[in-house]
């Protein structure tokens, strides 16, 4: 497939102004100027595209909601927070196609007549925000942001807000809270930010590839755009892959192409060809996968199906060489150190659920353990004011489904089926 996300990033100079209006960038934008906003809204409808930062919820219908409100006014908030562990997707378009971004925003803003823009990047990229703020600079002074952008008298300010470092703030009324100034803590919807936002007005937050998408369904169309991938879930999908792999990065991809040619085709192959043990899909939130679930169609609707979810696409790969109970002991130490502690079942659970998980792995395991974990998923999920708590009960419940073989054998010979010497953290 033509790449479009990750167009000419392979050139040293891409992230600058110069080469990605040589390559034809800003061209989208030029046309979308012409267009009535609610025409633009339409086509994106039209598209199919759904958001690439993890729920999947269609994003014409999102800006549909929110140009109704009448209230201005309305702020655009790009959520680059991109802080799960295996997630590194967005990573490219920020530090080598900021361009695109910075084009697919003041389209969005132009067609959600929104005139105040925000990266929020998360506080462990510290080279994007540079790349960020010079490609903005350089889009300030060629007129594509500002008070009368391209003479056409659309008006968009952008700037970059850095968050601290906090997984919590990748969840939109946390990041809204956040760059509030406040300390970032879910908020209970509804209301809903395309409502009650930032500074209680209306405000649309949309992951970096939704927004990288933009100029692409506005320069082809959406019924063109609409047949590449997947027909349920269209358009180009960037996944990230990681771990026990031969060439682990960030591949462009059509929406539904299988995991196992992205780990096969793309991603070289099992490291050593070894062989295949687990796959996490989607990021470290998402249920693992056994092999014989891996020709699987890599999208919102085909992934449910195998008891898993797309997630933001991050693929994780483990060979026999992982202890798959340390793999989930980590993402528990994970979830636990992330959760923001507004919510007792994720606050203490994700607690309870580490340290069994630790004991289990350090061969101290009990029997009724296995059953101690599910209970206490359960106890978590559905009861929590965000997702971190039922994700973080869901990879619990997943590890067990699909391996309590090397659970039990933990906890009955009191150490990892996987030899030592041999061990691989993936
Ligand atoms: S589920 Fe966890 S992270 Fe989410 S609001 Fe509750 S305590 Fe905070």
């Amino acid at each position: 497939m033509e790449k479009f996300l990750l167009k000419n990033i392979e050139n040293p100079s891409s992230a600058s102004l110069e080469e990605y209006v040589g390559a034809g960038g800003y061209g989208s934008l030029n046309k979308a100027l012409q267009m009535e906003p609610s025409d633009i809204i339409a086509e994106v409808k039209a598209a199919g595209l759904r958001g690439r930062g993890g729920a999947g919820f269609p994003t014409g219908m999102k800006w549909d909601f929110a140009s109704r409100d009448t209230k201005f006014p309305k702020y655009l908030i790009c959520n680059a927070d991109e802080g799960e562990p295996g997630t590194f997707k967005d990573r490219p378009i920020l530090e080598k196609n900021p361009h695109l971004l910075i084009e697919g925003m003041v389209i969005s803003a132009h067609a959600l007549k929104s005139e105040r823009g925000y990266i929020y990047l998360r506080g462990e990229y510290p080279h994007a925000r540079i790349v960020l703020e010079k490609a903005i600079e350089e889009a300030y002074a060629k007129g594509y942001l500002g008070d009368n952008i391209a003479g056409k008298g659309v008006g968009f300010h952008l700037s970059v807000h850095q968050g601290a470092g906090a997984y919590i703030c990748g969840e939109e009324t946390a990041l809204i809270d956040s760059i509030e100034g406040r300390r970032g803590q879910p908020r209970i919807k509804p209301p809903f930010p395309v409502n009650v936002g930032a500074w209680g007005m209306p405000t649309i937050v949309n992951n970096v590839e939704t927004l990288a998408n933009i100029p692409l369904i506005v320069s082809i169309g959406a019924e063109k755009y609409a047949e590449i991938g997947n027909p349920e879930c269209p358009g180009p999908k960037l996944f990230s892959v990681s771990c026990c792999v031969e060439r682990p990065g960030v591949y462009e991809l059509p929406m539904g192409t299988t995991l196992k040619e992205i780990i096969y085709d793309h991603a070289g192959g099992v490291r050593g060809g070894r062989e295949l043990k687990a796959v996490i899909p989607g990021g470290i939130s998402t249920p693992v996968l056994t092999p014989d679930g891996i020709d699987c169609p890599m999208d919102f609707v085909n992934l449910p199906k195998r008891g898993s979810m797309l997630g933001s696409g991050a693929v994780m790969v483990f060979d026999d060489t992982v202890c798959l109970v340390k793999v989930c002991w980590r993402a528990m130490k994970f979830f636990e150190h992330e959760s923001c502690g507004k919510c007792t079942p994720c606050r203490e659970g994700t607690g309870w659920l580490r340290n069994i998980l630790e004991r289990i792995e350090g061969g101290f395991g009990r029997e009724g353990d296995i059953e101690l974990l599910q209970d206490i998923a359960l106890s978590i999920t559905g009861k929590t004011f965000c997702p971190l708590g039922d994700g973080a009960a869901g990879v619990v419940l997943g590890f067990i489904k699909n391996f309590s073989d090397e659970f039990m054998y933990h906890i009955t010979n009191k150490k990892c089926m996987v030899n030592k010497d041999s061990q691989s953290a993936g």
